[in-house]
């Protein structure tokens, strides 16, 4: 059985061949606050999306300096997270990867998909700073595929002579993602520049990076919309399919929660 709630993660299982404890309880160390407002436009992977940015606000116990000491020392970190999100859509043994048009199924384990047996998620990300202010421990970060309000539940250091496997293969995914041209209207581009001033942002960047791994999902593809949007540090950014790639048509602010530094 799994339960949520706001103030932790209870995993209740039953094992009786294995002698473990019987119930195990994962405590968010902290919270998520990202770029992404919505699941939509975030990249199905880390690292494809260089100026995603986000805040780890540590929580409870964890809230203290002592905790983070010498982790400045890493470029990159792994972040393990509860997909609070799909939580409640469950799982079955068998997906349908994105990468594979959505036509084919495989094994769940076989995947990175959300919906897993327990609902958690790995990502390796840039740590850009450490703060300590008004009582407030965060980590900021980069680079992330992590939705706005996602529970962590742990940080690991990301060591590149064990992590990184250079010969390593990669079945149905051998490469990243192909990639599509992302371009401006004149009015668009003037609102993009604006409101990265107004956050302190890359934003164009932003935009272009979400945007050129082709956010829609394989449905949409085969059925294409007049114009689509994604919601990105509370703007709504919208765009049309045209022959060459993708043009931007607007940027409007739709209200966010991103808490700047
Ligand atoms: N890198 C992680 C992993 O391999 O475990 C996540 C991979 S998963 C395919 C990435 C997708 O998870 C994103 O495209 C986004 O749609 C979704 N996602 C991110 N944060 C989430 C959350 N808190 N709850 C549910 N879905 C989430």
């Amino acid at each position: 059985m799994l339960l949520w709630d706001t103030q932790c993660f209870v995993v209740l299982k039953i094992v009786p061949d294995i002698s473990l404890p019987h119930t195990l309880t994962l405590e968010p160390i902290g919270v998520i606050r990202s770029c992404y407002q919505e699941k939509f436009g975030i990249p199905r992977q880390p690292g494809l999306t260089i100026s995603a940015r986000a805040q780890l606000e540590l929580h409870g116990a964890c809230n203290c300096p002592e905790a983070v000491v010498g982790l400045e020392q890493f470029s990159h970190i792994w972040i393990q997270f509860v997909f609070h999100q799909t939580l409640a859509e469950g799982w079955r043994p068998t997906v349908r990867p994105p990468r594979l048009g959505g036509e084919k199924r495989l094994g769940v384990f076989a995947t990175r998909s959300t919906h897993r047996p327990n609902p958690l998620g790995l990502s390796l990300v840039k740590l850009e700073s450490i703060h300590h202010e008004k009582g407030q421990v965060w980590l900021e970060l980069s680079g992330i595929d992590l939705l706005d309000g996602t529970p962590v539940i742990d940080i690991k250091p990301y060591l590149p002579w064990a992590d990184s496997q250079p010969d390593a293969t990669a079945g149905f995914a051998p490469e990243p993602p192909e990639t599509i041209t992302v371009s401006w209207t004149e009015a668009a581009l003037l609102q993009c520049r604006q409101a990265g001033q107004q956050l302190g942002q890359p934003f164009q960047q932003l935009v272009e990076e979400v945007l050129s791994q082709d956010p829609r999902p394989a449905y949409l593809k085969k059925r294409p919309r007049e114009d689509y949007g994604v919601l990105l540090w509370g703007y709504n950014v919208r765009w049309k399919v045209k022959e060459e790639g993708f043009e931007v048509f607007s940027i409007d602010l739709a209200g966010g929660s991103y808490k700047e530094s």
